[in-house]
């Protein structure tokens, strides 16, 4: 699972629980976050293999602490602990349901990773692996990701305030996921090493966040204190 893991951030930003899409992108990528942080510092182990499954080259044999079930539920329960401080030294406005939803979000990560990894999630520690593999089949997860993505932008622009401009950014954005999807799936590329496949996660994932802030600029009002011209 690739941009499939966004589907969840466009679904969760409501113009109820404020959150920002960007720090739901963060939330839903979280746990690859830790993942590829710990992957650079040698703590969790990967093989990158041309061909480990049809739909990807990752082979996390060794992904405990970013990826167990229990790690998973950990990390969910720290990012929506977070939540409100950070919310009140960023000045966005903190809802309780909102460090709920970014609880939600980064667990979501791992219910996704479950239906695409082939059995390589452990329960705990690095034992007891789960995973359902559709990467063994490279178009319905593909298709799924897609489909997940589409459904999930229809409705944050349902669901939001979104001035006509900015409508056409987040689709042109969801297309841009679209197209790094194809490319992540169908074209074929030598196998990068794991630092360097870690790093890239890194880059790419924040190259995404910062988008999803940006898209939300656009077309907003600039606040101001000064009171309005008589
Ligand atoms: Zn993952």
């Amino acid at each position: 699972m690739f941009v499939g893991h966004y589907s969840v951030a466009f679904a969760a930003r409501t113009k109820q629980n404020t959150i920002p899409l960007w720090a739901l992108f963060v939330a839903v990528q979280f746990l690859d976050y830790i993942w590829a942080t710990l992957v650079l510092l040698g703590v969790e182990k990967l093989r990158v293999v041309k061909g480990f499954t049809a739909g990807s080259m990752l082979d996390s044999y060794f992904h405990p602490y970013s990826h167990s079930l229990i790690a998973a539920v950990l990390w969910s329960g720290v990012a929506a602990l977070c939540y409100k401080p950070l919310c009140c030294r960023l000045g966005y406005g903190y809802r309780k349901s909102g460090a709920l939803v970014v609880g939600v979000a980064v667990f979501s990560h791992w219910i996704f990773d479950l239906i695409a990894h082939p059995r390589d999630l452990p329960i705990y520690d690095n034992t007891a692996k789960v995973g359902f593999g559709l990467w063994n089949y490279r178009d319905p997860e593909f298709a799924l990701e897609i489909a997940l993505l589409a459904i999930s932008i229809v409705l944050y622009l349902a669901r939001n305030v979104v001035p006509a401009i900015r409508k056409w950014a987040v689709i042109a954005f969801g297309m841009a996921l679209v197209a790094i999807q194809i490319g992540d799936t169908y074209v074929p590329r030598t196998a990068l090493s794991d630092k360097a496949t870690a790093l890239g996660v890194w880059i790419f994932y924040s190259l995404f966040v910062l988008i999803a802030w940006s898209v939300e600029k656009i077309g907003a009002r600039p606040r101001t204190s000064a009171p309005p011209a008589s």
